[in-house]
């Protein structure tokens, strides 16, 4: 089961709530399944309905995680105007299997939603997590 600190856990309602009408995008690193830094990345499509990390930024927080021994834990992105499930294309562009997808509706902005899955050879199961009191 995947862990996530309250604070990062905030964090991403925040950069949710920040990129709004656009989707935002980051990263979530940290060892056995347990998330402890979160690395808010740009979304070069900049874009209402679908997001793509700067590939320079991701490459650089991945040679930060080796230095570290950190994983990738989670990838996490945001549906601005749509359920917390992901769309047709966050299952075909899912090339991390080792990693959560960790997906913020704010299809209700007064109630941001937060939901984990594993999409894995194009299925999706839902991952439960904890939120870690900090
Ligand atoms: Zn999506």
């Amino acid at each position: 089961m995947l862990k996530i600190p309250k604070q990062i856990y905030d964090q991403m309602l925040v950069h949710a709530e920040a990129e709004a009408p656009n989707e935002c995008c980051g990263l979530l690193a940290g060892k056995n399944g347990t998330a402890e830094a979160i690395h808010p990345m740009t979304n070069i499509h900049q874009s209402p309905v679908s997001y793509m990390i700067d590939p320079k930024e991701q490459f650089a927080v991945f040679k930060e995680m080796r230095a570290k021994e950190n994983e990738l834990i989670a990838i996490y992105h945001s549906h601005p105007h749509t359920e917390a499930y992901p769309s047709a294309t966050d299952v075909r562009l899912a090339y991390y299997p080792e990693a959560v997808y960790i997906i913020v509706s704010l299809e209700n902005p007064e109630r941001p939603v937060l939901k984990a899955y594993r999409i894995i050879h194009n299925k999706i199961s839902p991952e439960e997590f904890e939120v870690l009191a900090s």
